[in-house]
């Protein structure tokens, strides 16, 4: 009980941004949202149109994608539509960015939010399969950074980097993914040092999430992992308000997320161990 208050505490301390957040702040703002089909991304595509925003959504499921934007449209959206594809290739990435620039001129809020699927069970040894998720889940962000700089340096704009509690501290049976999520931060971090040597005014936010309730983790995860998913709804929410308040890192939900990250360093058997013991290892079927 008492190493979730503590969490709770220091993540109010530390990582409340500048400023109260206002769901006006996102009015008429261009948003590109990547991985927007279903999950947590899906969940912001909606909060960002009822907010009355511009949203840019892509994924590869061009039937599901359609639907999101209807229910955008439907929801207040500024405008809503979407590309369709996949983030396998970087040249994919630069598109969906060129598409923002032809249709809106400008940008302010890039949300890189997608994933490519990586398996849950212990590492089997597929280097082809770490490179394919590596480009998937992190050289496409980049480059869709790199594509997106010149319009957000002129909004004075925002990134937002969903990444994971698998991104700080490693758990089992997640090696290709947990070196994604580890490899945003250094990026990102790196990044965010020459933005302000270079006096560059757009704010970088990692996002660090713990178990979140989509049906793609529900289902990859539930019959291992023995704690609760927290509500995606509220989780996309979150990474709106921290993206907008220009926040350094959002930790959601805190409870969790918080204690593990201030464990790493100074306990961390310790947390390895609670790792472990959190997960039912006798569920996992060997491939
Ligand atoms: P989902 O699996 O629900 O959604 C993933 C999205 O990415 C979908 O829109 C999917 O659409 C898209 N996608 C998958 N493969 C590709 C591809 N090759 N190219 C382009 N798009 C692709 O994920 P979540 O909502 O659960 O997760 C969202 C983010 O939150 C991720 O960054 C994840 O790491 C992070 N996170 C989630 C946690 C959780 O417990 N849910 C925990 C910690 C972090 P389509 O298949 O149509 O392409």
């Amino acid at each position: 009980v008492l190493i979730p208050l503590l969490g709770l505490g220091l993540a109010v301390y530390f990582y409340s941004g500048p400023g109260n957040f206002n769901e006006e702040m996102l009015r008429g703002k261009r948003v590109i949202v990547t991985g927007a089909s279903s999950g947590i991304g899906e969940q912001m595509a909606y909060h960002l149109a009822r907010m009355g925003a511009h949203v840019l959504l892509t994924a590869r499921t061009e039937a599901k994608l359609q639907k999101v934007v209807d229910k955008c449209l439907d929801l207040g959206a500024a405008s809503a539509r979407y590309v369709s594809g996949s983030m396998e290739s970087t040249a994919f990435a630069e598109e969906v960015v060129k598409e923002a620039e032809i249709t809106w001129g400008g940008l302010d809020m890039l949300i890189l939010n997608h994933i490519g699927y990586s398996y849950f069970n212990f590492f089997n040894g597929d280097v082809d399969h770490v490179r394919k998720v590596m480009e998937t889940n992190f050289l496409s962000y980049v480059a869709m950074t790199v594509s997106a700089l010149p319009m957000l340096k002129e909004s004075e704009g925002s990134i937002v980097v969903v990444s994971s509690v698998s991104g700080k501290v490693a758990s089992p049976f997640t090696a290709p993914y947990s070196a994604t999520k580890f490899a945003l931060e250094g990026f990102f971090s790196s990044l965010r040092h020459e933005f302000i040597i270079e006096n560059v005014n757009v704010s970088i936010t990692l996002c660090i999430l713990g178990y979140i309730n989509t049906e793609n983790a529900v289902r990859a995860v539930s019959h291992v992992i023995k704690v609760a998913p927290a509500p995606k709804e509220e989780c996309a929410l979150e990474i709106i308000r921290s993206g907008a308040l220009r926040q350094r890192e959002l930790h959601y939900p805190a409870s969790t997320v918080t204690p593990a990250v201030l464990l790493r360093d100074f306990a961390p058997d310790f947390l390895d161990g609670l790792i472990r013991s959190n997960h039912q290892v006798e569920n996992i079927k060997r491939a």
